[in-house]
């Protein structure tokens, strides 16, 4: 089962991400960089975050996400072979990225992730100096590189977490599971309800429609949306902080779509709107 619907994602990017212009190269490197996070997946397993129910309601209430990353229970060498073979992927498609950021492959090339580094992208806080660059571009790819290692961990955790979630009750602009920001969102089938997608860990919760879930802005005079011509997708930009975030229609949609993938499968989106002068809000 697991298996199938594994391959099934890989063709639908291959199939879709040709149907809708994205560059082959690009749709290679998701292709490859999928595999090597769903074979982490695969050797993560089932993970069981051992939460008591009266820890996991309280730090909800709280507004506090569940993961605390002291708590993850990391394999090493998983995460380190992760590490590596991410790298290799971004190596191998340095026509699309340029080379892999110095911290990785100076002296020799780096074959673990130091806990800190880990620790400190988990909280969104500075990387520590055995890794920072104040280069942007190598800075981004650094992030996006550490991003794509820890995913198998942040999607596995949030497999057994995202469940626990009361969804009326959270409504706030970052995940309840991990403390990611949304880069994705929906509106679900049953009312038109939005939901956002969790940049880090997939996990999706509900949230106000009428609300910037970057700058919080409730104002009207802020909030617009752009929306294609068959009202499947959507552009939500907001001019008090100038971010957007891209969404999807469920009630339109193939009933079979895979919201982790229209976040790729968009970046005609991105560019939308980033023409219009609005930034991406998880960055
Ligand atoms: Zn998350
Ligand atoms: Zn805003």
């Amino acid at each position: 089962m697991e298996e199938g619907r594994g391959n099934g994602t890989l063709e639908r990017l291959e199939e879709d991400g040709k149907k809708r212009g994205l560059p082959s190269r690009l749709i290679e490197f998701y292709i490859d960089i999928l595999s090597v996070q769903k074979k982490g997946e695969k050797l993560i397993g089932r993970v069981n975050p051992g939460l008591k129910t009266d820890t996991i309601n309280e730090r909800l209430e709280k507004g506090r996400p569940l993961i605390n990353f002291d708590e993850l229970a990391i394999d090493w060498p998983i995460l380190n072979d992760l590490l590596i073979q991410v790298t290799g992927v971004f190596t191998d498609y340095n026509d699309l990225f340029g080379e892999l950021p110095e911290s990785l492959t100076k002296p020799k090339p780096r074959k673990s992730l130091p806990k800190s580094v880990a620790r400190a992208w988990f909280k969104g806080n500075r990387l520590p100096k055995s890794m920072a660059t104040d280069d942007i571009d190598e800075h981004l790819m650094l992030e996006a590189i550490i991003h794509a290692t820890l995913k198998p961990y942040m999607v596995s955790y949030a497999k057994s977490l995202a469940p626990l979630i009361n969804q009326e009750r959270w409504r706030r602009d970052y995940c309840p599971v991990c403390g990611g920001k949304p880069d994705f969102a929906f509106l679900d089938n049953e009312r038109g309800s939005r939901w956002l997608l969790c940049s880090r860990c997939d996990t999706e919760w509900l949230f106000q429609r009428m609300e910037c879930p970057f700058c919080g802005s409730q104002e009207q005079n802020d909030l617009s949306y752009y929306t294609d011509d068959k009202g499947l997708y959507r552009l939500y930009v907001c001019d008090n902080c100038h971010k957007y975030i891209k969404s999807i229609d469920l009630r339109v949609a193939d009933p079979e779509v895979q919201l982790p993938l229209e976040r790729l499968l968009t970046l005609d989106l991105d560019r939308q709107a980033q023409d219009e002068g609005y930034e991406p809000g998880n960055i």
